[in-house]
């Protein structure tokens, strides 16, 4: 008999008929299925001749099997899963984000915000920091669509008035400002965080108390410094040793310890 169950569910999906199956096989057939944790016992013992029922009727009553096989099938889900795929978006240059990309804020004290779901880690990085005796400042968090476009125009129209054409101005204003739907800000996944002692956007930025500690701290709690230097032609991006970008704690402990950027990372 038990030879006689694996061929019928090798058979495949088909529903298969019986005549003169008691009740109780069921119960048996779900013993066998959870204790296997494999494959799908498609076949239904019928009722007794005389008392047939629809099929949907009968897979009604075979609900109990189910649990037990579908936790069969989920160890072959990967780890990290789609659910984790958040914390990876790419956003550069040639990758835009979605026209109705969105997600959850999480307002900080300071009036900026992030998504609700890289708060706790980056709440835990500021605090050591803090605890370090640094004074880090957020100065740029999650943007809307609409302010990256006034920060790209705006840019435009200040290399315009140092005498750019407006084609060469905007090409130039790319390489500094991200094109309106190609920041990470717009992810709400990306901060810029400055020294208390220098707020200035530039090079300088790295040789402050705060970035070296970032530099050699983010990552433990996910983040990334993610415009290093000499990787401006794979990211699209300058150096920018200010701007952080969450990518939870695996991937962030890698792409530290392999001194690569995100794109290396996930090709
Ligand atoms: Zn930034």
């Amino acid at each position: 008999m038990y030879q006689r169950e694996l061929s019928a569910r090798a058979g495949g999906r088909h529903v298969r008929r019986r005549k003169s199956r008691l009740p109780f096989y069921a119960f048996v057939l779900a013993i066998i299925a959870f204790v296997l944790a494999f494959a799908f016992p498609e076949e239904r013992p019928d009722k007794p001749s005389g008392q047939s029922l629809p099929v949907r009727t009968l897979s009604g009553t075979e609900d109990p099997v189910l649990p037990p096989v579908s936790q069969g099938v989920e160890p072959d889900i990967p780890a990290s899963g789609p659910e984790d795929s958040w914390m990876l978006t790419l956003v550069n240059p040639w990758n835009p984000l979605p026209e109705d990309y969105a997600c959850t804020l999480t307002s900080l004290s300071n009036g900026h915000s992030v998504d609700e779901r890289c708060y706790p880690d980056l709440q835990a990085m500021l605090d050591a920091c803090r605890e370090a005796g640094l004074s880090p400042v957020i100065c740029s968090s999650y943007r809307t669509r609409e302010k990256q476009e006034k920060l790209f125009q705006n840019k435009v129209e200040r290399l315009i008035a140092q005498g750019y054409s407006r084609e060469n101005a905007k090409t130039e204003a790319a390489k500094t400002v991200a094109l309106p739907g190609t920041s990470e800000h717009q992810l709400g996944l990306a901060v810029d965080i400055v020294d208390r002692s220098n707020q200035n956007l530039d090079r300088t930025q790295e040789t402050t108390a705060v970035q070296q500690w970032l530099m050699a701290h983010s990552w433990e709690y996910g983040f990334i410094l993610r415009y290093p230097d000499e990787k401006s032609e794979t990211t699209g991006i300058i150096y920018e040793p200010w701007h952080y970008r969450y990518v939870g704690k695996e991937a962030a402990e890698e792409i530290y310890r392999q001194g690569v950027c995100l794109e290396e990372y996930l090709d």
